[in-house]
């Protein structure tokens, strides 16, 4: 396993590998690496002859300063970890070189309204940071795939349009989202829970999955608000949970809709949880 910090070294090594006929795979994270990090540095490793994955704390993408801050860095571990799943190289720039002075890389699209509902609502600016990261990224892997995670289901859907609108040849490959035995969603954020909200944190999952099986076009409403007050029973603080057209993440409007995601995200203490599932595809 190798790893890179600088542009030169990753840039020249892939082109290597790709002379001789290597398909690669990408998998972007901010490192703090758990088991569900670990589904999609599998799905690359099943599909693709290299697998590389980036570590990086992207402080473009961070609308609070405190999160940035107090984001977990485990660097060693991952490292540990990566190298006992078989990854290729991992890519561990510095902000420097993602973003080095005098480089304008600001990517101006349209991403038609999809970043400022749900997540981007309430993390303004957020979309903005993650396209820009993942498009220098990808300019600098340059991937025939690119795993994410169905876990951040509104950044997938944002990726994929960008890769669609820029005509990007990378193939996007979503990995369903990994659980605790729980169905707590696992998130680097999860170690900074506090054993109480741990155990408080699965009415997230145990509610999407009421809205799953309980899911009626007509009953959307009641099933929301339901939810809603379970949530806040058990002392968590919603910021939304919808049930949503799962292209363009709308509120389901008719029954003919046949992409159906339920989404919520929900302060436990001072962590923001995200979580969805799919209630019909
Ligand atoms: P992050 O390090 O949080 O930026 O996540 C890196 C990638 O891992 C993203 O594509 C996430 O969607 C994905 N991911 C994070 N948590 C999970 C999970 N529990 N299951 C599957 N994928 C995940």
């Amino acid at each position: 396993m190798q790893v890179f910090v600088k542009e030169k070294g990753l840039k020249q090594r892939i082109s290597y590998l790709k002379s001789k006929g290597k398909s690669i795979g990408f998998v972007p994270t901010m490192g703090a690496l758990h088991d569900g990090h670990m589904q999609l540095i599998k799905a690359s490793k099943q599909k693709c002859d290299i697998t590389v994955c980036s570590i990086f704390v992207n402080p473009t993408q961070f609308n609070n300063k405190e999160d940035l801050v107090k984001y977990p860095r485990t660097f060693e571990r991952d490292k540990e970890l990566l190298k006992n799943e078989g990854v290729d190289i991992i890519f561990h720039p510095t902000a420097e070189v993602v973003y080095p002075k005098g480089l304008d890389l600001s990517v101006d699209m349209d991403l038609e309204g999809l970043d400022t509902i749900w997540e981007g609502e309430f993390r303004p600016g957020h979309f903005k940071g993650v396209v820009q990261v993942v498009k220098r990224l990808l300019d600098l892997v340059e991937p025939g795939y690119l795993f994410m995670g169905q876990k951040d289901f509104q950044q997938f859907t944002i990726i994929s349009m960008m890769l669609r609108k820029l005509k990007i040849s990378t193939e996007l490959i979503v990995v369903p989202i990994h659980r605790e035995k729980s169905g707590l969603a696992m998130s680097s954020r999860n170690v900074r829970l506090t054993k109480e909200f741990k155990t408080k944190s699965l009415v997230l999952s145990r509610m999407l999955k009421y809205a799953k099986d309980n899911y009626r076009f007509d009953k959307i409403s009641e099933i929301r608000k339901y939810a809603l007050g379970k949530i806040e029973e058990e002392g968590l603080k919603p910021e939304y949970f919808a049930i949503v057209n799962g292209y363009d993440l709308h509120e389901v409007k008719s029954s003919d809709e046949n992409y159906i995601i339920a989404i919520v995200a929900a302060w436990a203490g001072e962590i923001r949880l995200i979580d969805n599932i799919i209630i019909s595809k």
